[in-house]
């Protein structure tokens, strides 16, 4: 059983910023416009391919104006984002035409990377893949199919030591050791897209949450029996697990890895076309059923897009 990423939720600062660094700057797709089930005061916005796809989605809820965030032990250091070797040009030129914070290109593990920041200083980077130029990604307004972002490629987190956490990514979630680059450990899961690298850096601060920080990182199940049976691993292994949570999209659970950081299982369905046209994806706020009721004390306190429609 593996379990590659499915998404990845990052803390925004501002709803303009957010809408048209990922929707405009980087073409992904708005794929859903809710709020944080839990606080929804906070918009949760669902970026991805055409019909948001597990793997392909980053998520943000936006606390406006919110104090940034601080890289420490416990927290992602970096995401990465796959796109064709061959497109890395065309998004360098992108990032000066649209004043986007980027470093020159490095090399991570054999692959040219470019790193980036989004406008909260979220830490990201293209990765170049070879063989994506054969597959279109999702269209953007002005980000043609051909230099696409196509999804999550890597994260790298970054922890005191990188036993415990490795220990889960291989007993549990099917990933395996391949590669190892100065302090950083590379594992695969099979056959799924996504990879995660541990960075051990033993003492150092722990990481403060807040605007351009990831929130949590979620990995797939195919379906509710395999979610239930990953959770009874987890629990047999002495992890602190939530409860089942119902997101509409997913059905998910959630746990704190011995190395700080969260991590999410969420299930391959029901998708983001429970509640919306594949056309109309990411038009309408939409509310779980339990929040319907205040949907009129919810739409007024939320702040207003500048921009209502769909980027
Ligand atoms: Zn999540």
């Amino acid at each position: 059983m593996t379990h590659s990423i499915h998404h990845i939720t990052a803390n925004s600062g501002n709803l303009d910023r957010t809408l048209d660094f990922y929707g405009r700057v980087l073409g992904r797709r708005l794929v859903k416009k809710t709020v944080n089930f839990e606080a929804p005061s906070a918009y949760h916005l669902y970026f991805g391919d055409e019909t948001g796809s597990p793997g392909s989605i980053l998520t943000f809820f936006v606390w406006d104006d919110t104090a940034p965030g601080r890289l420490g032990i416990g927290e992602t250091q970096d995401v990465g984002l796959a796109a064709p070797r061959q497109s890395l040009g065309f998004w360098m030129h992108r990032f000066i035409q649209n004043g986007v914070s980027f470093s020159p290109f490095e090399k991570r593990f054999g692959e040219t990377i470019l790193p980036f920041r989004d406008p909260d200083g979220l830490r990201l980077a293209l990765v170049g893949v070879d063989g994506l130029e054969n597959q279109l990604g999702y269209e953007g307004k002005d980000v043609p199919a051909e230099h696409a972002v196509r999804g999550v490629h890597n994260v790298t987190l970054l922890i005191d030591r990188s036993g415990p956490t490795a220990d889960i990514l291989t007993a549990l979630l099917g990933y395996r050791r391949v590669a190892v680059d100065g302090y950083v450990e590379r594992y695969v899961a099979s056959g799924g897209a996504g990879i995660i690298d541990l960075r051990a850096a033993g003492d150092f601060l722990p990481a403060r949450a807040g605007a351009g920080s990831v929130d949590h990182i979620a990995f797939r199940a195919r379906d509710i029996a395999e979610l239930r049976t990953l959770t009874h691993e987890l629990v047999a292994r002495g992890v602190e697990v939530t409860e089942e949570k119902d997101r509409t999209y997913f059905k998910s659970v959630y746990f704190r890895t011995p190395g700080g950081v969260l991590f999410e299982i969420a299930t391959d369905g029901p998708g983001f076309l429970v509640d919306e046209d594949a056309a109309r994806l990411g038009t309408d706020l939409k509310l779980p059923a339990a929040l319907e009721p205040q949907r009129w004390l919810i739409e007024s306190a939320l702040p207003q897009a500048a921009s209502l429609l769909p980027v």
